[in-house]
């Protein structure tokens, strides 16, 4: 049964009491939202007394086995505590410093890592790709590697695609199927940004193997801390022969946890009774409401599509002020242009209300009487 958010205390008010519930960050990110309850209880039974260190812990070993059921595969798995140094780590060890990286022009890797999948790399070059709804289609990527054969441009090796995108869409199994094809054409390994996977399983109603390793991708960076736990991203390798000596990539990069256990346990919590799906699904059901209720303010244009639980939207310059003058948070999205209004697991439906009454409210707003300053 999914779990509403009423249902479920504030993981704060353990320690502080009563804590106040700040609306305004509803709609800011994912990772505004707390810990849910099943990552926090694991949490706290991993708090034992004593356990080993640096993965040898029974939450370490049981969370790579709850992976490896959740993807019908024995694939190999490491705990990073980032979405940018999963990526940037798994990138790299797919390829070397005079090699690229195919990637869409608004991709996480591109645009939000500090340049860490080239600094990791040693220098591997990103190529950036664009394509509607933030998705690459085959022939860009077709083009991409044909366009020069010659020793002087930094022969493409990977191709990384995020599911769900940027932009809150989902690559179907058939898109990236034909994406996994022209991989195996050019030889390329196929690097998928998982930071919201969960959110795109639940969108498109698939078996995580059907997005994954059987449509050809080789390497997942699946994300725990967007989908309700306090931090941490699941590295997999589906074929064994890439991960070898991935373990020390990882500790190089001070990514290898010393106290592993409280990394891992929470992916127990998530895993074991099926909580990473329940909460993508509520996050994303949240934005349906969302994007119903923004539907009917013939004001305000909805952008793009939508699958996952982000909903971009164009706002006057006047409506946004008035809005986060209310306290309502959400960002401007970089280059795609409007607002980004994005749902998580603790999104609440009396928040979405509030926030369509206040919206409606300042887009019906008169601009030329008192907000005519603005
Ligand atoms: C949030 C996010 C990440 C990971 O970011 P970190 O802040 O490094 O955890 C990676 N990819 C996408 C698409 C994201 O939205």
């Amino acid at each position: 049964m999914p779990i509403t958010p009423k249902q479920i205390p504030l993981a704060s008010s353990r320690e502080y009491g009563t804590h106040p519930v700040v609306p305004g960050y509803q709609f800011a990110s994912d990772n505004a939202a707390g810990i849910c309850p099943e990552a926090w209880h694991e949490l706290e039974k991993a708090n034992v007394d004593f356990a080993a260190g640096y993965g040898d812990d029974p939450w370490t070993g049981r969370a790579t086995d709850l992976i490896r059921d959740v993807f019908e595969k024995d694939c190999d798995v490491f705990f990073a505590f980032n979405g940018t140094a999963a990526n940037a780590l798994a990138l790299a060890s797919l390829a070397q410093s005079y090699h690229s990286i195919i990637c869409h022009e608004l991709a996480h890797v591109e645009t939000d890592e500090c340049g860490a999948p080239e600094f990791f790399s040693n220098g591997t070059k990103l190529l950036p790709v664009g394509g509607a709804h933030g998705k690459l289609l085959p022939s860009s990527i077709d083009s991409m590697v044909t366009r020069r054969r010659d020793i002087h441009y930094p022969k493409p090796r990977v191709v990384s695609i995020t599911q769900v995108t940027e932009l809150s869409t989902a690559y179907s199994v058939s898109e990236i199927e034909s994406i996994g094809e022209v991989c195996r054409q050019h030889r390329l390994a196929l690097h998928m940004d998982g930071a919201r996977f969960s959110n795109a399983v639940a969108a498109l109603g698939v078996a995580p193997a059907e997005i994954t390793w059987k449509a050809g991708v080789d390497v997942l960076c699946f994300g725990g801390t967007k989908n309700g736990m306090q931090a941490g991203e699941a590295i997999i390798f589906f074929d064994h022969s890439l991960s070898v000596d991935f373990a020390y990539r990882c500790k190089q990069a001070g990514q290898l946890a010393s106290k592993m256990r409280f990394l891992s346990a929470p992916w127990v919590g998530m895993l074991s009774g099926g909580a990473w799906l329940e909460h993508a699904k509520r996050a994303n059901a949240a934005a349906v409401r969302l994007e119903a209720g923004v539907r009917a303010i013939k004001e305000v244009e909805i952008l793009g599509q939508r699958d996952g639980n982000a909903l971009f939207v164009k706002l006057k310059p006047f409506v946004k002020q008035q809005l986060h003058a209310e306290g309502w948070r959400f960002y401007d999205f970089i280059g795609a242009g409007g607002s980004r209004l994005m749902c998580s697991w603790n999104t609440s439906d009396s928040a979405i209300d509030r926030f369509l009454v206040d919206l409606s409210k300042a887009a019906t707003a008169d601009p030329s009487g008192k907000h005519s300053s603005l």
